[in-house]
């Protein structure tokens, strides 16, 4: 049986947090990482690929989205899912906007649902409006995130600064009499012309309500928490068989735990600290890395030494104002290239002498990792914290590797993964 959906994730952690939701609810799934080359595994029931396209030139990031929708298409899955955060990180430029258009266009399509809600983890939508954790997004700490800071709360316009489509919502209480009226709703949006429809939600049971209606759609496009009722729609069409599939993972190879932490978000500031008060930490700054080219091998010499007695930490997570003075030294992409390719360094070098866990921070730092290492493809194992599954490679050496997005997991999150690391 091929393949039922296929995903194209923008980021590495995304990637794992929809593949380990579809696991959750027995889909059997395979997490691509990077343009998967050859054919698609066999006896899979989705197929997701983790690209690392949310913050790179929008034309980059639409030509290698496009090489993926060939590969799944190819594997012939029934739909496809255009996955970025649940905070719909982007900039006016993209890439959300110009992904999903050129997807539509590739899939002979004219019509998708634009809805990175995930009510689970503190994010709804309400006229429009992304909401997390109580907060309009503009007011969240994604303000202040480093390459995609959010200053506009009404998704609409955000997506409509990023497409020549036009841009509608269908509002909560169409949404909330469920997927019948949700799907006349849409129905009428498309005839009105628009091209995408934001979606408000509120609880879990809209976006069961959503799935179904668009289940049939050649393009959803949404954070994780669409696939909350993505295998259930897909089983009522029997395109699943009707019971959860549970696949058991083989065990990881036996070696040392490193923790890297490239995130700025407020969770991970908290787990960083957290963390330092109890295991060895280096800490990766910007500036140092910029004059002074050693500060990667020193790292790597003072990881070494320490790994052997116990798992340890480097970081490179700071708060706002620090952040933003690196910034305005170095630019922006200066300071992210810098700091990502001293993780990636890093985990080469530890990879070499032995380490065999990685857990990693940061959506962005998590892509530079696990492309340094490069592993192809991953299992998904058990859940540390809501949407962070332990993940391990497929091949050889098999890696555990546990890919935190920003905002994800409680403050003893690292504590927490390393006692549960397979
Ligand atoms: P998150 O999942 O929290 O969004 P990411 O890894 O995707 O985390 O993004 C964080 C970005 O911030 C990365 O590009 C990283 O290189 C950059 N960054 C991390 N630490 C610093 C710092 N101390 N100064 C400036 N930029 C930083």
């Amino acid at each position: 049986m091929t393949a039922v959906l296929g995903a194209i994730a923008d980021d590495f952690t995304g990637a794992t947090d929809l593949a380990n939701a579809l696991v959750r609810q027995g889909m059997r799934t395979v997490l691509m990482l990077g343009q998967p080359t050859g054919p698609a595994p066999a006896d899979v029931d989705a197929l997701v690929i983790a690209l690392k396209t949310r913050t790179i030139p929008a034309d980059d990031a639409v030509k290698q989205s496009l090489d993926a929708l060939a590969w799944l298409r190819q594997a012939g899955v029934r739909q496809v899912y255009f996955k970025y955060c649940s905070t719909f990180d982007s900039t006016d430029a993209g890439n959300i906007g110009p992904v999903s258009d050129a997807l539509l266009e590739a899939l002979d399509s004219d019509f998708s649902v634009v809805c990175p809600a995930f009510p689970g983890a503190g994010r709804t939508i309400y006229l429009g409006h992304l909401f997390v954790n109580g907060r309009l997004l503009s007011e969240s700490s994604m303000r202040n995130h480093p390459l995609t800071p959010m200053h506009d709360a009404d998704l609409v316009r955000v997506m409509g600064r990023q497409t020549p489509g036009a841009v509608g919502l269908v509002p909560l209480p169409a949404v909330s009499q469920g997927a019948t009226a949700l799907r006349a709703a849409l129905e009428t949006l498309k005839k009105a012309g628009k091209r995408y429809a934001v979606i408000d939600v509120a609880a879990d049971q809209d976006l069961s309500s959503l799935a179904e209606a668009v289940a049939d759609l050649p393009l959803v496009t949404a954070g994780s928490g669409l696939a909350i009722g993505l295998p259930a729609a897909y089983r009522r069409r029997e395109w699943l068989p009707a019971y959860a599939v549970r696949e058991t993972l083989a065990p990881a190879d036996a070696g040392p735990a490193l923790v890297l932490s490239g995130s700025c978000s407020e969770a991970t500031q908290g787990q960083v600290a957290k963390m330092r008060g109890d295991a060895p930490a280096f800490e990766l700054d910007p500036m140092a890395l910029s004059r002074d080219a050693d500060v990667v091998t020193q790292a790597i010499v003072w990881a070494t030494q320490r790994l052997p007695r116990g798992p340890v930490l480097i970081y490179s997570t700071a708060e706002p104002a620090r952040v933003q003075s690196a910034q305005r030294w170095l630019g922006t992409e200066r300071a992210a290239e810098l700091l990502e390719g001293a993780f990636a360094a890093i985990a080469r070098a530890l990879l070499a002498s032995g380490v065999r866990r990685f857990i990693v921070a940061g959506g962005e730092t998590a892509g530079a990792v696990v492309q340094a290492l490069e592993v192809k493809a991953l299992r998904i194992g058990q859940e540390i914290d809501p949407g962070v599954p332990w993940t391990v490679a497929e091949g050889a050496p098999r890696l555990a590797l546990a890919l935190k997005s920003g905002n994800f997991g409680a403050p003893d999150f690292f504590a927490k993964a390393l006692r549960m690391a397979p």
